[in-house]
């Protein structure tokens, strides 16, 4: 059997492309990190071969004493990770993703139809949380749910309890969800909390983004609020793609957590479990306990505060003013440049970034994202720096000073570019950059030189 450079050149040449584009770049994109090499090893080990239907002690093939000690070793260390009384809470660590996990858990606790609440979209919610316009349901969660968005206070950029709970009491939601992925700030769990009870809701968590920061105690802590927490496992918590859910040990609202999310799992949402995966998972848990993991989170708070404060000094507007996590949300809108364009720059210097919406009035968020594909929702009026992956490369404050600088020289380019480009659509602002004529292009020749 041959390794992959004989067997397959051309992918090889790919990886090897991609592997260099990742090492040469600054990656700033919030949901990326790099994993750990022990991680990809167990990755990409054997443990693919194996189909491993059901739980630890109870699969429908045979052959699983190994993949069986696997599990409940990850198990373990999940709960361990998140300081978890094994009696109280219970863990899946199965779900193949972030989106299949929130699936599962609303399948699990909810009937075709019933109501939920998830911060909106455009305000930094996840797709996956029920984000629908009058127009078009978008997510599987709102075509199979009833969904109704809260959102921001727009002038403080914080979310807007108060309204959440107005419109939970109209409402009536089953479930509500805290949690996004482009929110700057924590969450209030206690105030959530007492929402979803005055309702009769479950209340859970979705802290994906934030995973790694609350291993290490950095932010506050979901499970003493929630009934149900899911997460995935490759975000700030530097582990593989997949995905995670943690539930009380306890029947709530007349359902047994742990029977119904196992069983959504498996045979309700999945099939096999991604055995490789798990054992990737089982690693990063492991390092999660660790006193460097703990300064690592520390780290990538600190860059991202030292980013944050860099961008205001230079007269940036950030959603919510500031950061207490791993990402900055900027508002370009002052600038009269939108972040598709800056993404565009940026991406041509080697920085890599996403653009993002800002929190828009509620009448003209509709109009936003029933364009998907079209224009308004390529064209978000911000980006979203996040600091997990750079903290990871061994960044500390002092480069995400400089790499404010350079995020800032690429917009001056980018508000010359768009000066300079004809017309002000944002296809021709596209093929003019990336044009022989773009009179710009040493510009941003001399920024990448300087990045990589
Ligand atoms: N939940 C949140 C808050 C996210 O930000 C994301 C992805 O970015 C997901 C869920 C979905 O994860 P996945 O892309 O693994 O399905």
């Amino acid at each position: 059997d041959n390794g992959l450079s004989e067997a397959d050149p051309e992918v090889r040449a790919i990886i090897d492309m991609e592997k260099q584009r990742q090492f040469k770049s600054l990656e700033l994109i919030a949901s990326e990190n790099f994993t750990y090499r022990a991680v990809m090893e167990a990755v990409g080990s054997c443990l693919t071969n194996k189909y491993s239907e059901g739980l630890p002690g109870k699969r429908y093939y045979g052959g699983n004493e190994h993949i069986d000690e696997l599990e409940t070793l990850c198990q373990r260390r999940a709960l361990d990770a998140f300081h978890l009384d094994g009696k109280k809470w219970g863990v899946n660590v199965q779900p193949l993703s972030g989106s299949p996990a929130n699936f599962e858990v609303y399948t699990a606790i909810l009937k075709p139809h019933d109501r939920l609440m998830g911060l909106d979209l455009s305000h930094g919610g996840h797709l996956s949380h029920g984000f629908m316009t009058p127009k078009r349901r978008v997510s599987g969660t709102s075509i199979y749910f009833e969904s109704m968005s809260y959102r921001l206070n727009e002038s403080t950029g914080l979310v807007d309890y108060d309204k959440l709970e107005e419109m939970a009491d109209r409402f009536k939601p089953k479930l509500i969800i805290a949690g996004a992925s482009a929110y700057p700030r924590d969450f209030d769990y206690p105030r959530m909390r007492k929402i979803a009870d005055s309702v009769g809701a479950f209340l859970m968590m979705d802290m994906a983004h934030i995973s790694g920061l609350v291993a290490a105690s950095v932010l506050a802590n979901p499970f003493d609020y929630c009934d149900i927490v899911t997460t995935t496992t490759h975000k700030s918590l530097r582990g593989p793609r997949g995905g995670m859910i943690f539930f009380k040990k306890d029947t709530v609202l007349g359902v047994d957590l742990e029977t119904a999310i196992n069983n959504a799992v498996f045979p309700g949402l999945q099939g096999g479990p991604h055995n490789h995966t798990i054992g990737g998972l089982a690693v990063c848990l492991k390092y999660a306990q660790s006193p460097e993991f703990k300064a690592y989170q520390n780290q990538v708070v600190s860059n991202c505060r030292a980013l944050a404060s860099r961008l205001t000094e230079l007269g940036y507007k950030l959603v919510s003013g500031g950061s207490d996590n791993h990402l900055v949300l900027v508002d370009l809108r002052p600038l009269g440049i939108d972040g598709a364009r800056v993404e565009k720059i940026l991406d041509m210097a080697s920085i890599t970034l996403n653009k993002n919406s800002v929190p828009v009035p509620l009448d003209l968020t509709p109009a936003i994202f029933d364009e998907i594909g079209d224009k308004s929702a390529v064209v978000p009026g911000g980006i979203r720096i996040g600091s997990p992956a750079m903290t990871t490369r061994g960044f500390t404050e002092k480069e995400f000073i400089a790499v404010a600088d350079y995020i800032h020289e690429g917009v001056l380019i980018t508000i010359d570019a768009k000066r300079t480009a004809s017309g002000s659509k944002l296809q021709d602002f596209m093929k003019f950059v990336a044009s022989p004529e773009f009179s710009l292009k040493d510009r941003v020749s001399d920024l990448q030189r300087r990045v990589e």
